[in-house]
């Protein structure tokens, strides 16, 4: 016995078809016949699963696409492009019916680019174009006619489709694509082949409702997905705000309510000139560490380079371990500087000073008990290296990785905490890249890179 019965109950039916065929006395393309033999009918379905692929696999890549965009202008085009690239594809992947007949997706990424865009005969008119590309034939006519009314339709429709809820509009579409299957295929039935075939007319209603219905999933996913990180940069925008509201409030009123208390003291006569003497200092070093706070902040938000300079190195680097020399003399600390020649950076003179100050600061003041600060600048292949590295305190993995957090400051009322933010920030906004190594007890060493710059 034969193993595939069914196969002989197919090929019986087929034979039956054969007969009718040749009882009518017609005589039918290759390409019509192909459409009553089951065999080749899986053909069918097997291109259109092929398309189906690929239009899924082109989405994740013009997903990648409009992600690299960014806010950049012509990411408003990668939906279009992706719905006319696709229409392009399906057609070159379709499968040859005969008698002008192609069966593709095309219709899925028409419909779905019109109701999403808008741009209805952009989409229709590639496709028109396409297939006249592919020749000139009875079948172009057909896809000219249809699609060119399809496009009147789709019109229409986008208007109503765009005000639907996400959930409604998976709904809408596949509704869209399998009634377009229908009359397409109808159409195509009427004019170019007598036979009906259940394989045909299954795949080419069923593929193109599943193809809509997943990519409109995608579509709307991703959509989601934009609108939530947007929520949430909104929603850190407005912390930070509150949190520099609150740093305000906690850094420049305190100071300002001790130095009116400390003021009000003073007016007194019941004080002595000596103790005066010392309330005005402490109301003194109060307005300091509010200035200090101020300016952290002022070269946070501003650390976006406004003016971009050649920039020495060794020049800047020199000017700032000056100001530290008494300083680390008083404290015990030697500093170590080798700076090579010619380093030539680029960025904004003042702020890359901060960022060096910041630094050298925290490293005085991590070795209370004197130590030995190096610092080194030199080239090495393109770019400029700067390396610090202090004999102090070090830090813990843990404080290692909260470092640059804002007020993350284990000095308590010395420290606001923002000094490495501000480095951070203005290093990243001249394109230098910034390496920490610590232990505790043995030092800190900061490895900072810079793009180094030649002149013009
Ligand atoms: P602040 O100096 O006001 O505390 P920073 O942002 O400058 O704030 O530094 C944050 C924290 O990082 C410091 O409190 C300190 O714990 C740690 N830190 C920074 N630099 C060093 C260093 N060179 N050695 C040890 N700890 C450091
Ligand atoms: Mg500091």
């Amino acid at each position: 016995m034969r193993k595939n019965s069914l196969f002989i109950q197919k090929w019986r039916v087929f034979s039956h078809y054969d007969a009718i065929v040749k009882k009518k006395k017609k005589t039918y393309s290759k390409g019509q016949y192909y459409l009553n033999r089951e065999g080749v009918n899986l053909e069918i379905t097997e291109k259109l699963m092929l398309n189906l692929s690929l239009l899924l696999v082109l989405m994740f890549f013009f997903q990648v696409l409009q992600e690299r965009q960014g806010r950049s202008v012509l990411r408003q085009y990668i939906l279009p492009l992706y719905f006319v690239v696709s229409i392009f594809l399906c057609m070159i992947f379709s499968v040859e019916a005969g008698g002008g007949v192609r069966f593709d997706l095309r219709q899925v990424p028409i419909i779905l680019g019109s109701l999403y865009t808008g741009r209805v005969f952009l989409f229709a008119g590639a496709a028109i174009l396409m297939r006249g590309y592919m020749g000139v034939d009875d079948g172009f006519w057909t896809a000219m006619l249809y699609f060119t009314s399809l496009a009147f339709v789709l019109k229409w429709i986008h208007l109503w489709y765009v005000q639907l809820p996400s959930s409604q509009r998976i709904f809408a579409s596949v509704l869209a694509t399998f009634a377009s299957s229908v009359v397409l295929l109808e159409i195509i039935f009427i004019l170019h082949t007598p036979q009906r075939n259940m394989e045909t007319i299954l795949s080419y209603t069923l593929v193109p409702a599943v193809g809509a219905a997943l990519i409109t999933y995608f579509i709307e996913m991703i959509r989601q997905n934009i609108l939530i990180r947007n929520r949430l940069a909104r929603s850190e925008k407005m912390e930070a705000v509150s949190h520099m509201s609150a740093a305000i409030s906690h850094e420049i009123r305190n100071p300002l309510t001790s130095v009116k208390g400390f003021l009000q003291l003073i007016q007194e006569d019941s004080y002595s000139e000596e103790k005066r003497k010392e309330f005005l200092q402490i109301a003194m070093s109060e307005i300091v560490r509010a200035e200090q706070v101020m300016n952290d902040y002022l070269t946070f938000s501003k650390a976006a380079l406004d003016k971009e300079e050649e920039l020495h190195v060794a020049e800047e680097l020199s000017n700032v371990l000056k100001t530290f020399e008494y300083l680390a003399a008083e404290k015990g600390i030697k500093i170590n500087a080798s700076l090579g020649e010619d380093l030539m950076i680029k960025g904004d003179k003042s702020k890359f000073k901060q960022a060096v100050i910041n630094l050298v600061k925290n490293a005085l003041e991590a070795m209370p008990a004197g130590g030995v600060l190096t610092v080194r600048a030199n080239k090495v292949q393109q770019s400029v290296q700067l390396l610090l590295h202090d004999t102090g305190i070090g830090m813990s993995e843990e404080q290692l990785s909260r470092l640059g957090e804002p007020y993350y400051s284990t000095k308590g009322n010395q420290g606001t905490g923002l000094g490495l933010m501000v480095t951070f920030s203005i290093i990243r906004a001249m394109k230098g890249k910034v390496q920490v190594n610590s232990r505790p007890c043995r030092g800190t060493t900061f490895r900072i890179t810079f793009p180094s710059y030649k002149g013009e």
